[in-house]
Formats: C-alpha cells, sequence, structure tokens
C-alpha cells in the first residue's frame, strides 16, 4: 500500500531517499493553478487530497496566478469548484499583487487602469484611487482588456487612448500585470495583457516600468509575504518554464510537473533544469509503494 506524506513513516522515508526532498525540506509552497490544481475547469486527480495533506503536515500554501481580470473574490468559487477550501489570504493573482506593488510604492496612489473589473476591485481593496481623468493620473495600470472570446470589453473601448495620454502628457508610471502575450479559446487564441502592453510601448518607445506577473519576481515576492518564510525553505510548483524560472530567481526550490500544458522535454530545451519533477502535485508526496 502506498504511504504519502503526512502519513506515519513516510517523511521519514523520504528523508531517507533524499535528505533535500521539496517535502523534507521546504515549510512553505507556492503553487501554480492551472496546469497543476486543474485543467480548465477540470481538476486535476488528487490535486486537492495533495494539497490538504501538505496543511496536515503542517506545510504553509498559496496558490499564484497570473490571471489579469480576476479579483481574488472571484477566485473563491473557483476554488470551490476544484474542492480546495481557501480563503482570500491564500490567493496570490496578478490582479492582487498589482494593486500591492503600486499601494507600496505609492499610497493611495491616482491610478488609471485598462482591464476588468477583478483589477478594478483589487486595486480599490489595496486603497487605491482610481481616476478617469488621464491627465490626474500617477500610474497607469494595465491588464487585458478583452474578454474570453477576445472581443474588446466595452468599458475598455476609450482606455488605450487613455493610457496613452496619461503616460505621454502625465507622465504616469507604467505598470503591467502579466507579460503574457495570447491565450488558447475555444475557437483559436485570443490576445492577452500582451496586447495593451505592445500598442502602448510600441506608440512610446518604451516598455514598463514593471511587468508584476511571472516570470517576474515581483508576484512571487509577494507570495512568500504572505507565506512569511524566506525563499530558501519554499518551493515553487508549477507546469511552466515561467514557474521555473521567477521560482529560481528568487532561490526557491523548483517543482516542475508533467500535468500541465508543457513537456519535460520542452522545458529542458529551453535550458531550464528544474530541481524536481513529479507526474502531478500527489506524487510530490509519495514516499514509497
Ligand atoms: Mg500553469
Amino acid at each position: 500500500m502506498a504511504l504519502y506524506y503526512p502519513d506515519d513513516g513516510a517523511l521519514d522515508a523520504l528523508r531517507e531517499r533524499d535528505p533535500n526532498h521539496p517535502v523534507v525540506r521546504c515549510k512553505g509552497f507556492i503553487f501554480d493553478v492551472d496546469g497543476v490544481l486543474c485543467r480548465g475547469e477540470d481538476p486535476i486527480p488528487r490535486a486537492p487530497e495533495a494539497i490538504e495533506r501538505l496543511r496536515r503536515g503542517g506545510k504553509r500554501v498559496v496558490f499564484l496566478s497570473n490571471n489579469s481580470t480576476k479579483s481574488r473574490q472571484d477566485y473563491l468559487a473557483k476554488f470551490q469548484r476544484l474542492g480546495i477550501p481557501v480563503i482570500e489570504d491564500d490567493l496570490v493573482l496578478a490582479t492582487y499583487a498589482t494593486a500591492q506593488y503600486v499601494a507600496r510604492e505609492r499610497p493611495r496612489a491616482k491610478v488609471y487602469m485598462v482591464g476588468a473589473p477583478g483589477l478594478r476591485r483589487e486595486l480599490e481593496l489595496a486603497g487605491l484611487e482610481l481616476v478617469e481623468d488621464p491627465f490626474a493620473a500617477e500610474y497607469v495600470v494595465v491588464g487585458s482588456a478583452f474578454d474570453g472570446t477576445g472581443r474588446i470589453r466595452e468599458d475598455n473601448a476609450h482606455r488605450i487612448t487613455g493610457a496613452l495620454r496619461a503616460l505621454y502628457h502625465a507622465g504616469a508610471k507604467f505598470i503591467a500585470t502579466n507579460p503574457d502575450k495570447i491565450f488558447p479559446a475555444k475557437d483559436g487564441v485570443i490576445p492577452g495583457t500582451g496586447a495593451v502592453i505592445g500598442a502602448l510601448s510600441y506608440m512610446l518607445d518604451r516598455g514598463p516600468d514593471a511587468i508584476i506577473g511571472k516570470p517576474s519576481t515581483h508576484i512571487v515576492e509577494i507570495a512568500l509575504a504572505r507565506l512569511g518564510l524566506p525563499a530558501g525553505e519554499c518551493a515553487f510548483v508549477g507546469d511552466m518554464d515561467t514557474d521555473m524560472l521567477a521560482g529560481k530567481r528568487m532561490g526557491m526550490t523548483t517543482v516542475f510537473v508533467r500535468s500541465g500544458a508543457m513537456t519535460e522535454e520542452k522545458l529542458r530545451s529551453l535550458g531550464i533544469e528544474p530541481d524536481y519533477v513529479f507526474d502531478s502535485v500527489i506524487e510530490m508526496l509519495k514516499a514509497e509503494g
């Protein structure tokens, strides 16, 4: 019969096999969401059990996503469907992390935003002042201006022009939620935040002052602050090159899972060597059997 952390004897068996095994060495875990816990709406088998087991063993866990359109409140329902109990503080989305980044740099800053209601909500919760007048903006914050079908959001129709004016005339700082260029949708790819970054960067001959989402370390720093642990005591578990890069840049243990969008061969062909590779998150906890 298979033994999984934290079953009796599992930790000893893992330690004996490898004293540096992430479950032996690490007190905190940052989990990417899509490809690790779920594929779209479908949960990955035994992922909820793996999270429950880590928590039962006393590990701290947070969930990190580059999502630029949803608030943490929006994501609670997603996790409920997946069968993973969470509170908002367990979720580090690019929307939330971007709001935290700006609020730390300049509390109550005046922000002109491009993006979805979920981004607006997190900016407001962080105490930032959303402005509609581009000339009054101190920051331009951009997320994806498109809905899930690839149509530009109606309330964003004037916002590329607004953001251009805030950056060009008002000298606002330019912050992007994530660098994601395109996404697969049912009938073909759709633009991501990259479409907005690209348009503004080309017009202004300059890139953003900061991009918060993976593979940038900004979002990981915020996730580590949530865990309350040093990077060296934490593991980043993900299914993409960006996860491994973000984890490595912070000095974390990197764990690649084969349950997602990228093959291990593809990852290695990009010159990225994760510290550990497992078929799925539950396999990371398997001691024997
Ligand atoms: Mg992923």
